[in-house]
């Protein structure tokens, strides 16, 4: 048998999952890790929990799947993107935690870039806004808070890497440094133009050239993992950004085609072909998986995406379940919020770490508005979930202004995806019939699609994409009049969340 390991390494826990030759899943192990939160709005993860967490979930899938490392034809990783890690060269040891994407701390010095009126040329080249989202900033604090680092950089003594990057080093003990455009695009230090590092704005972001990984196209055989890992040495042969790899994974390849994953953020992203289209909306422009025989990112065929990132979707209901002991699993909330039959005027914009697209406020922060005596749990619960489906109707009314594309269906993946009343209220917001495919491990599937070109196991995207298929589709119900009054209380309670955390 030929099999692909596909790592899906997300914000909250760490998966693996053996595909068949297929395309099926044959077996999978999951494992969460710990949260920090040293100060508000700073979010740390251990990034030895983290290889430690991804390995142990790779062996256990592999004996799970009954199969012989020998089988491994290929590995293919996803991630969490723009998390940020600095190792020491020698000894393999972070200098630091990794510093989470969704940390705050960095919101002084993009506002000290916007300043400096570097947004016009940072948003050319790279496709982003200015935010402590992305890891340009998360790198430069750490280069200036840890003792020597920016020298040691500077000597080519420290690593920084996204965690693509850290689980190959891992893998493959030290001998392989290296990422993908996915990934790359979203330093803010990658052209994704030219698909190379950027030396005006590496000058810009204070960022030497020595620390940072060579970027390949995303399949593509990187390096091999050692022995150590599986039994065997197996390719690591797949790479991308988890929000690209869901895009690839749902088959969304062509122009239009779009996809939104409702993990812990919510991540929509809409194929754009060849065409990198810069966002005047408040989106952000972000490489796609690139499949290019090329012998490096520059020269292979570039494709791209338009990209909305809400920072907070699943995680208001663990919020919810972990803070305020709504109720004890995720997927409690659904019969929670059906037991009203609509949201009672309450409104939830859930900016715990500010607002993402297409916003952008870092000093945004949540609000719960609309409440009367008469407001019950399952009223909140109701809102969280709608706000949700709001979030993303913002970021596709943009989307949809920048691409000049009318989107036609949405398909949909990621633990919340699961939530039946959240899929019809996403539909009726937007309008459009969204699909939810029998593959939800559309992250997973993606990685290791890539993971199985890069190898040669497959030969085309195209026998990928004739196997996703429809679990459920949810079509719109609702008035356009009801539409719209939504729509505009939830706007309001969104214009009056903004910049709260300017005034601590
Ligand atoms: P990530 O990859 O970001 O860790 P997942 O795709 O695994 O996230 O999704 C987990 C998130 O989905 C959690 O934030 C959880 O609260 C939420 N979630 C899981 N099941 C449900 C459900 N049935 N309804 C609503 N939210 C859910």
């Amino acid at each position: 048998m030929s099999c692909i390991l596909a790592l899906d390494q997300g914000t909250t826990s760490s998966r693996a999952i053996v595909f068949s030759e297929q395309g099926a899943p044959i077996a999978s192990a999951q494992r969460e890790f710990h949260q920090y939160f040293p100060q508000p709005g700073w979010v740390e993860h251990d990034a030895m929990e983290i290889w430690h967490s991804q390995r142990d979930v790779a062996r256990e899938a592999v004996e799970k799947a009954g199969i012989e490392p020998t089988e491994l034809r290929g590995i293919g990783i996803a991630n969490q993107r723009e998390t940020t890690l600095i190792w020491d060269r020698q000894t393999g040891e972070p200098l630091y935690n990794a510093i989470v994407w969704q940390d705050r701390r960095t919101a002084g010095q993009c506002t000290e870039l916007r300043s400096a009126g570097v947004e016009t040329i940072i948003r050319e080249k790279t496709g982003l806004v200015i935010d402590p989202y992305f890891s340009a900033t998360k790198i430069g604090w750490l280069l200036d808070h840890l003792p020597n680092a920016r020298a040691r950089a500077e000597r080519g003594e420290l690593a920084f890497g996204t965690i693509d990057t850290w689980l190959v080093w891992q893998m493959s003990q030290s001998r392989t440094h290296v990422t993908d455009p996915s990934n790359a695009s979203r330093t803010m230090l990658f052209n994704i133009h030219t698909g190379d590092w950027d030396d005006e704005l590496l000058r810009i972001l204070r960022v030497p050239r020595p620390i940072l990984p060579d970027v390949y196209p995303s399949a593509h055989v990187f390096g091999m993992a050692a022995p150590e890992f599986l039994g065997e040495a197996i390719p690591i042969s797949g790479i991308a950004g988890d929000q690209q790899a869901a895009l690839f994974g749902q088959g969304c390849h062509r122009a239009g085609m779009a996809k939104n994953t409702y993990g812990t953020g919510c991540f929509m992203l809409m194929h754009t072909g060849q065409r990198a289209v810069i966002s005047a909306n408040g989106l952000v422009c972000t490489a796609a998986a690139q499949i290019g025989r090329a012998r490096d990112a520059r020269d292979t065929e570039k494709e791209y995406a338009l990209e909305g990132s809400v920072f907070a979707a699943g995680s208001v209901v663990q919020w919810l379940r972990n803070e305020l002991h709504f109720f004890r699993t995720a997927a409690d909330i659904e019969a929670l919020a059906a037991s009203v039959p609509d949201n009672g005027g309450v409104y939830f914009v859930p900016g715990f770490t500010g607002l993402g697209a297409p916003h952008w406020d870092p000093f945004a922060r949540g609000l719960l508005i609309g409440l009367t005596r008469g407001s019950t749990r399952a009223h909140i619960a109701r809102a969280a979930l709608e706000s949700i489906a709001f979030q993303s109707a913002d970021v596709l009314q943009a989307m949809q202004l920048d691409s000049g594309e009318k989107l036609s269906e949405l398909r949909v993946d990621g633990g919340a995806a699961a939530n039946d009343l959240l899929m019809q209220f996403q539909a009726d917001i937007l309008g459009v019939p969204v699909l939810r495919p029998r593959v939800v491990e559309t992250t997973a599937l993606g990685a290791a699609a890539l993971a199985g070109l890069g190898t040669g196991l497959w030969s085309s995207r195209d026998v990928l994409a004739s196997n996703w298929e429809v679990e459920r589709r949810f079509l719109p119900q609702m008035n356009a009049q009801a539409v719209t009054d939504l729509m505009a209380r939830w706007r309001e309670a969104v214009r009056r969340s903004l910049r709260f955390a300017e005034l601590m």
